[in-house]
């Protein structure tokens, strides 16, 4: 996976390659069938997973949100431990993003309808919820927030 942004991905390693090949998505995370996490962008940096979007009247989604992604088919209902590694991660999210409310965490289908499907009916919304309602933050992860880019703009503005 970490190839893709690399740009030397071979599409023909796994079914989920192809796909998420074809797509160009770089989302921040990934979360694998097993539920091993993957953060591809700072959560500061603007991230292209969402495309030509829309949420509540505010188009192009990739400027004002986090994208995650998880490992599947959008037929396959999806791992348990998937939801789990979910709601963790959003629960440290908003630690650090307290405008991220539990009422703004939507799917790529509902930002981008006829165009994406994903998680598509194998995420169960009902499962999801009632796992976030128990979750808390996670310290462990080392997640990666600054924006390197953004950071040398800072410096840079400051310095002039
Ligand atoms: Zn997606």
């Amino acid at each position: 996976m970490d190839d893709l942004f690399l740009g030397r991905l071979d599409p023909n390693a796994h079914p989920f390659y192809q796909e998420i090949a074809t797509l160009r998505v770089s989302a921040h995370f990934l979360i694998r069938r097993q539920g091993a996490l993957t953060q591809y962008v700072p959560t500061d940096c603007r991230a292209w997973h969402a495309g030509v979007s829309r949420w509540q009247k505010r188009t192009h989604c990739n400027d004002f949100s986090l994208g995650i992604e998880l490992e599947g088919d959008e037929k396959t209902p999806f791992e348990t431990v998937q939801y789990y590694q979910l709601a963790r991660l959003i629960r440290t999210l908003q630690r650090r993003y307290p405008a991220i409310t539990d009422q703004r965490i939507v799917s790529h289908q509902q930002i981008a309808p006829q165009r994406k499907w994903d998680p598509g009916p194998g995420f169960d919304w009902h499962v999801f919820y009632a796992i976030l309602a128990q979750a808390s933050p996670c310290n462990q992860w080392p997640l990666v927030w600054q924006c390197p880019t953004r950071q040398r703009e800072k410096e840079e503005t400051k310095q002039s």
